[in-house]
């Protein structure tokens, strides 16, 4: 790994930076999609040197922040596996599974040296003079400052903010003498057991928590605004136990369950588009199913809005509706009017009595990582770009930025996204480039500028929370994120790079 010491002594150093590490690419965050940005740049990109920043003490990102009881994925690993490394298990994983399947990657292809731990990223500076961003950021573990200096920068960071969730504030919540929990931060000596619990939410972190501690607490309470859809069914993809049974290769077995998962799911949310009513009807059925014939669906599991609005968590063996069905686990549609000391009195005038209370009430988005940026020495609001194709933006060169799918898994656009940087990163190399950005062509000037995405076709929480500081998109599939595997799968590949919409430098 190169040292550009003779960088840092050319340019006054703060005095607590010791000193300046060059790399041709930085990676932020050790996530899926840093970690299979690292795979990517080493097998499809050799020779660039690299560095993988990561602010907490491990790889894995989301499943390692989240240490929640029974947390695991809600979509299946065939497709949120790596297309390069065959996914082996059930459908559904834990997160210690996805976290072990992580760390074969990362040994498989000697990526460790790469990847520093307890590197926080606090600020990006571009330099168009040197073609080089500058990032500043601290060790979480010594408190020592680090500076770091890249002519490419590849955005693996997420989403949303990993140290806090988001929890709404609550008239009364001071008065609660119980518990207050938020998935995200799950305290380790948290003992529900016997006791009465409300879990606030049903999305997928609900789902799964209620559950997974069901079990051992006295009662655990879902209180929820509106309902949700759910896909409850086996933890289990026949096709792939056929295909194992006649001995086929697992790299083979990986392909062929992918394409026809991800087959399967096209026809399904064009369905959701073009017959809601019947893939509600057929969505209502799973899970009155598992409910049993006698159980009501509405108005508990009788969601208002249509289908594929928000993410559809798969619930594996439908173990929440079994929790339901078995007594240990209930369903309350209310509002909360305000927290009580005992629990939660509701708009209906009902109390929801609770000795811990789970805010399963979602994230925090924030755009890049909380990272202060800059571009030529200017203070930049990534609200004040336009975003081509979801991943690269107006005004802010040599920058990738992963933001994967909602309705897909988010690891198929990693790939992409991966295919593109390298691409573009050997394109750059053969122009003698050292810069590249994208700009509104002539033909877009005119293009209406739009919130990143519209909330009339996805719209959680967190995005409408946080729309506003989320990059524009325009009209044309260029300049936004279409959230369409099926066509980016072809397009990326394509993506003509001496387009007008590229500037080189
Ligand atoms: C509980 C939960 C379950 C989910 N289940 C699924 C699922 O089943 N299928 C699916 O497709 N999607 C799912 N998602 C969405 C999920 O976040 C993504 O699929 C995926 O894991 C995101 O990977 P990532 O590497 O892009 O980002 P993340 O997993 O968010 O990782 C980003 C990493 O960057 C680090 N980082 C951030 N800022 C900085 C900084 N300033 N300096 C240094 N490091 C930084 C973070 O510490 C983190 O380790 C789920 C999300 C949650 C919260």
């Amino acid at each position: 790994m190169p040292d550009t010491t003779t960088l840092a002594q050319a340019k006054p150093a703060k005095a607590s930076v010791a000193r300046t590490e060059h790399f041709d690419v930085v990676i932020v965050g050790a996530g899926i999609s840093g970690i299979g940005g690292a795979y990517h740049l080493t097998t499809q990109s050799p020779g660039r040197s690299f560095v993988v920043l990561e602010s907490q003490e491990s790889f894995g990102g989301t499943w390692l922040t989240h240490k929640y009881p029974g947390i695991r994925s809600d979509s299946d690993l065939y497709t949120f596996g790596y297309r390069f490394k065959p996914w082996t298990g059930k459908p559904i994983a834990t997160a210690h599974e996805i976290r072990t399947y992580m760390n074969e990657v990362i040994d498989d292809n000697d990526l460790a040296r790469h990847i520093r731990y307890r590197h926080k990223i606090i600020s990006a500076s571009w330099s168009s003079q040197d073609n080089l961003w500058t990032l500043e950021g601290v060790r979480t573990d010594t408190g020592e400052a680090v500076r770091f200096t890249a002519n490419f920068l590849w955005m693996c960071q997420g989403y949303y903010r990993h140290d806090e969730g988001y929890t709404p504030e609550w008239q009364g919540m001071e008065s609660f003498k119980g518990r207050i929990v938020h998935p995200q931060t799950w305290p380790e000596d948290l003992d529900y057991s016997g006791k009465k619990v409300v879990v606030i939410g049903s999305g997928a972190t609900a789902a799964t928590v209620i559950p997974a501690i069901a079990e051992k607490s006295e009662h655990v309470t879902m209180l929820q605004r509106s309902p949700t859809y759910f896909i409850p069914a086996r933890n289990a993809n026949d096709l792939a136990d056929t295909l194992r049974q006649l001995e086929v290769d697992e790299t083979w077995i990986h392909e062929i369950v992918r394409r026809k998962i991800l087959h399967d799911q096209a026809v399904f949310t064009k369905r959701s588009f073009e017959e809601p009513e019947q893939v509600k009807k057929d969505l209502l059925a799973g899970v009155s199913a598992y409910l049993g014939p006698d159980h009501n669906l509405d108005p508990h599991f009788m969601p208002s809005y249509r289908p594929w609005r928000q993410r559809i968590a798969f619930v594996p063996d439908g173990d929440l509706f079994r929790a339901v069905r078995s007594g240990k686990a209930s369903v309350v549609t209310d509002e909360i009017e305000k927290f009580v000391e005992n629990g939660i009195l509701l708009k209906s005038g009902k109390v929801l009595e609770a000795d811990i209370i789970v805010t399963a009430t979602g994230f925090h988005l924030n755009v890049m990582g909380d990272i202060g940026f800059a571009v030529d020495g200017k203070p930049l609001d990534f609200a004040d770009t336009v975003t081509y194709r979801g991943m690269m933006f107006t005004g802010v060169p040599n920058m990738v930025w992963v933001f994967g799918y909602f309705r897909a898994s988010w690891t198929l656009r990693a790939d992409l996204v991966a295919d593109f940087v390298c691409r573009l990163l050997g394109h750059m190399q053969e122009k003698g480039a050292r810069k590249v950005g994208v700009t509104l062509r002539p033909e877009d000037k005119d293009m209406k500028l739009l919130p990143w995405i519209d909330p009339e076709n996805f719209n959680p929480g967190y995005l409408m929370r946080g729309m506003h500081l989320l990059p524009k998109r325009g009209e044309k599939p260029e300049w936004q994120h279409t959230q369409d595997y099926w066509g980016e799968k072809n397009i990326f590949p394509a993506i003509d790079l001496d387009d007008p919409a590229f500037v080189y430098g």
